[in-house]
């Protein structure tokens, strides 16, 4: 079972200005700003006022200010909750730090700008800040600042559960941290990666990491007791799993010495689930099943009580009792998939906040571009004649030589921002923007969303760089075989969408079939040849029945492609299952169905089709 992946965030300190002053304006700019800063956290109102003043001023300020009163109204608005008018603060900043020379200030105005677009509920466009940021780091040989860029990135990518990005950067700070010798983030970077690895079921790996962490924070306080706690907890964890008994007893043992009363819910539960999986492996399941019965679920977040709700039906299983393990059983697994829906949901809408965002910026670049386009042509072709009157023919040559290297690598830049660098396909982002215009085509479009099996296995067996090989592999098969027209894309670690564009029923399951069996062919690696299958989730978009203004019509067809490939893992994995929704369905509006597709099918009211059979679908308790 998989253990759901619990992020610590770490909040890097701003450095800090002069004194505040906090009863009237600050007369200088410099003064406002600093004060704007320093207020930022606990006095946003007041930091908004003060980076008003700035970019109101009737002289612009340096850039440098001005860039720092966007970040700080940004972050102020952030931490208020006013997410639009934050992003603005973002854009605005990102721009301006874009505009700087390479340096340390333009790191890290980026970084900043990043900042308040994760707090703003952009994270997409976060990670690109981030990202950017980094690789300008890097470039410049700021090596000190990678550090927290690398952790933030590790956090965005463990929120969008993508955790082996979020281990590689968890691993490449630490790294760094301990070349540079700058180990003040050391706790909490090893904390979050041996949760990661935890996650993964890596314990053997997690373990030095727990134990370093929690060394440091004993020693330093780092994190407050509850952190510390949840360390102990999750090294008692690696224990049990790597065969320790009795390290993971004795620190169990401790644990259990500690005041209850200072247990939240959250961690009061993960105590008792590892104590039952001890007792459990020591043969005494009944005494492990008294635990699990005894704590309260109602306070646990959802994957909490369904992890419960499994360990226990795993326990009365094994105690003979099929009958309630079966009503529990039913229960976690509708509790799965709601969580996998709601966290699907919330990626998504990560994305949907970026791509708006992008469109209403995509027409202000547009309108700057222009006249930054005149001025430049005016320039231009004034240097042109200066050059003809000077030397002659030989550096127009080379001026328009540069030209056409400079057009080719803002080509590639922008190529090298929609593409998946392992497997040369378009990213999600690219494929993002195409499906938003083909949702707008009434010739319908067909959704396969797959996902390789047991991929996991191949990593643990042979190693992620086998495991790449086999995705680069993969990708090269699908690109090959997917036909004419379609679309592939890397949609995210081991899953790829395949979108085909006038597409009926049929022809999407044909073609469905065409994928499997080309995938299901041995891969030559370099640990030989290796079989791995796939699992197909199909739907079609745009779905009948969309409420004007509601979330993106691609969104809910892949909401019904996921619950389809779902389904397919269900019944076995290597097939299809197809969901191709015709017709309006009454009083359910295409977004319910993306939302709900279980209800909706235990309901009757959607009916998928399927290379394998289905499981029933558990019968609706109400509606
Ligand atoms: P299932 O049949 O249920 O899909 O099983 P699975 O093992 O494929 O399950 P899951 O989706 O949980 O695991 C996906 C794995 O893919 C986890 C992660 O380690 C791995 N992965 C994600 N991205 C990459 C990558 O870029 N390279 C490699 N080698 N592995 C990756
Ligand atoms: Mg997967
Ligand atoms: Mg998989």
């Amino acid at each position: 079972m998989r253990a759901a992946i619990a992020v610590v965030s770490i909040a890097f300190a701003v450095p800090s200005f002069g004194a505040a002053e906090t009863t009237r304006l600050p007369l200088t700019i410099e003064e406002r700003t600093a004060a704007c800063l320093e207020v930022e956290d606990e006095d946003s109102p007041r930091a908004i006022a003060l980076a008003d003043s700035v970019l109101a001023e009737a002289v612009p300020p340096p850039a440098l200010q001005v860039a720092e009163a966007h970040g700080c109204r940004g972050w102020a608005l952030a931490s208020l909750g006013r997410r639009d008018d934050a992003r603005r603060d973002a854009h605005a900043l990102r721009d301006l730090a874009l505009a700087l020379p390479p340096g340390a200030d333009r790191v890290r105005l980026l970084r900043r700008a990043g900042g308040i677009l994760h707090r703003s509920a952009d994270r997409v466009g976060a990670v690109d800040l981030y990202a950017q940021a980094v690789a300008d780091a890097e470039a410049q040989g700021l090596e000190a600042q990678r550090i927290p860029l690398l952790v933030n990135l590790g956090v965005l990518h463990s929120e969008f559960e993508e955790h082996e990005r979020a281990r590689v950067n968890y691993e490449q700070a630490l790294a760094l941290m301990q070349r540079l010798g700058d180990l003040r983030y050391e706790a909490p970077v090893r904390f979050n990666l041996a949760l990661n690895l935890n996650g993964q079921e890596r314990f053997a790996d997690a373990v030095p990491h727990l134990r370093r962490a929690i060394e440091l924070m004993e020693s330093s306080g780092f994190g407050g007791p509850a952190q510390l706690l949840k360390a102990r907890l999750a090294l008692a964890t690696a224990l049990l799993e790597t065969g320790d008994k009795e390290g993971s007893a004795r620190l169990l043992a401790t644990l259990r010495a500690a005041d209850r009363a200072q247990l939240d819910p959250s961690t009061a539960s993960e105590l008792a689930l590892v104590e039952a999986a001890r007792l459990s492996r020591e043969g005494r399941a009944a005494q492990a099943l008294a635990i699990l019965d005894a704590i309260e679920t109602d306070s646990l977040q959802d994957f909490q009580q369904w992890t419960v709700l499994n360990r226990r039906a795993t326990l009365l299983e094994r105690l003979g009792r099929h009958a309630e393990a079966n009503v529990l059983l039913r229960r976690a697994a509708t509790m799965r998939e709601a969580y996998l829906r709601h966290q699907n949901h919330e990626r998504l809408a990560a994305l949907d906040t970026h791509l708006r965002d992008r469109e209403q910026r995509a027409e202000l670049d547009r309108l700057k571009s222009e006249s930054e386009r005149r001025e430049r042509e005016m320039e231009a072709s004034e240097r042109q004649q200066m050059i003809i009157a000077s030397v002659g023919g030989a550096l127009i040559l080379l001026a328009i030589g540069l030209l056409v290297w400079q057009r080719r690598m803002n080509r590639r830049l922008y190529e090298a921002s929609h593409t998946d660098p392992l497997t040369g396909l378009s990213n999600r982002r690219a494929m993002a923007l195409e499906l938003r215009t083909l949702a707008r085509e009434a010739s319908g479009t067909a959704l396969m969303l797959i996902d390789i099996d047991h991929f996991k296995r191949i990593n643990d067996e042979y190693g992620h760089d086998i495991g790449d090989e086999v995705l680069v592999a993969f990708a090269r098969r699908l690109r090959e075989h997917a036909g004419k027209g379609a679309l592939v894309a890397r949609w995210g670690g081991e899953e790829f969408l395949v979108v085909l564009p006038r597409s009926g029923a049929e022809a999407a399951v044909a073609r469905a079939d065409t994928l499997r069996v080309a995938l299901a062919k041995p891969v030559g690696t370099h640990a030989g040849e290796l079989v791995a299958h796939a699992s197909i989730g199909i739907a079609n978009l745009p779905l009948p029945g969309a409420s004007p203004g509601g979330i993106e019509p691609w969104h809910v067809s892949l909401q019904l492609a996921d619950h389809a490939l779902y389904l397919a893992k269900r019944a076995g994995r290597d097939g299809w299952v197809r969901y191709w929704i015709e017709r309006a369905i009454p009083d359910w509006p295409a977004e319910r169905i993306g939302r709900e597709p279980a209800l909706a099918r235990s309901l009757g009211l959607i009916e998928p089709t399927s290379s394998r059979p289905l499981r029933e679908p558990l019968a609706a308790v109400g509606a």
